[in-house]
């Protein structure tokens, strides 16, 4: 077997262990006694109701990193990559062509992988619990929408990536940055004009009583807010939320209709400044410049390996020089990088999280903001506690008890 691939299956093989151990840290965990602020939160019957909706999910996480590290073994070691790969370059001639014919593939494959699983989610699930409202026919046209979305976009960047290499040779990744960068700005600025309605319907919140206390709400914080969408998250699940999007011109506030129907008004106006503190911290800015590094390391590191005919032979290709298997092996080269990343970028994220709820609470919207963030954590049967280095490494948000504690102290 070729050195390189014994260093990806031990990559792969770690990262099946560390989310595998997590997941059991989590489960021991789930007997713990609930936090004193959260006493009350679920009478005995819908905890109870909570603990079997972890254990369902534990269950099928559990199959579905197995089946995924089983297909992906089936996959590397007698270099199925390197087979397809082969067989993409006597398909075309154009090299780019291969390329995109073999993620094409890729993607096709991943996707029809990973569809029974949330076709379970969905259907099973979270129709057991009652969260779920999405029909047979919305479920297919999403998958299909967002597998079709995947293919023209990742087409369009790949294309764009590969002629750069192929005429800059390894400076490629300057440009590529650079091109990956507009790409990143022109989807956060044109998201909730050009990807939600392909999944949602969206209009402005009606004028009345709520409209009216967000506005004034807003106008006490020193902000002038005059988008404020509704968008129809009952479409597919009972699960509320709230998000702000986009700069300048285009920022705009998103209430899912799920969150008005759950909340009151006062409780919906903190959720509100919550979001106004991100917009207050420029928390939206930081976190997109924080992707435009990590494209930045990515890409440079790429270029140090592109060239280097092992990433290909590693998975089985027979050329010296394939950009679609140097780009796959480096990708799984690069996953004991992102076990590192992830829970810094998660720490900084939990870092903004604070902050939004210090400056919701600093306007008077503390206790609000509690009663709002309990019903929304009660009505979707959130794990009251998580263990916490699972928190440490995968949590962008802190627990309900961390934020209450904290919006307690302000
Ligand atoms: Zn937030």
């Amino acid at each position: 077997m070729h050195p390189l691939l014994i260093l990806i299956l031990t990559f792969v093989l770690l990262e099946f262990a560390v989310s595998s151990v997590l997941s059991w840290l989590n489960s021991k965990w789930m007997t713990h006694p609930v936090p004193e602020v959260l006493k009350g939160l679920y009478d005995e019957e819908k905890y109870r109701k909570q603990q079997e909706y972890m254990r369902t999910n534990k269950r099928v996480g559990w199959i579905e990193r197995l089946v995924t590290l089983a297909i992906t073994l089936v996959v590397l070691i007698p270099g199925v990559l390197g087979w397809l790969d082969n067989l993409c370059a006597e398909w075309s001639h154009s090299l780019l062509l291969q390329l995109l014919i073999f993620f094409g593939i890729y993607v096709v494959a991943s996707a029809i992988i990973s569809l029974p699983f949330s076709y379970y989610d969905t259907f099973v699930i979270e129709e057991r619990f009652g969260f779920n409202k999405t029909t047979k026919t919305t479920f297919w046209l999403d998958t299909l929408k967002s597998l079709l979305l995947t293919l023209v976009l990742g087409a369009m960047l790949l294309s764009v990536i590969y002629l750069l290499y192929s005429y800059l040779g390894q400076s490629f990744w300057i440009w590529a940055t650079l091109v990956c960068a507009i790409f990143i700005l022109f989807f956060s600025l044109f998201y909730s004009n050009l990807i939600v309605p392909l999944f949602n319907k969206q209009k402005p919140l009606e004028k009345g009583e709520l409209r009216e206390a967000i506005e004034k709400a807003a106008g006490e914080m020193g902000f002038s807010i005059k988008k404020i969408y509704v968008i129809d998250g009952s479409k597919h699940s009972t699960k509320a939320n709230a998000y702000f999007t986009g700069f300048g011109k285009k920022k705009r506030v998103v209430l899912f209709d799920t969150l008005i129907e759950q909340l009151s008004t006062e409780e919906i106006v903190a959720v509100l400044a919550h979001e106004l503190g991100h917009n207050k911290h420029r928390d939206t800015i930081k976190n997109t410049v924080m992707s435009i590094v990590m494209v930045a390391v990515n890409l440079f590191v790429f270029s140090l390996l592109v060239d280097n005919p092992e990433l290909s032979h590693a998975l089985g290709g027979k050329r010296d020089h394939s950009f679609a298997l140097s780009l796959i092996a480096f990708s799984l080269l690069f996953t004991p990088i992102d076990l590192i990343l992830d829970p810094i970028i998660n720490g900084v994220s939990r870092r903004g999280e604070y902050g939004a709820d210090a400056f919701a609470a600093k306007h008077g919207h503390g206790e609000a903001l509690i009663s709002g963030l309990k019903k929304l954590s009660a009505n979707t049967l959130s794990n009251l506690t998580p263990h916490p280095a699972v928190v440490w490494m995968s949590y962008s948000h802190p627990t309900l008890a961390q934020r209450i504690t904290a919006l307690l102290n302000v």
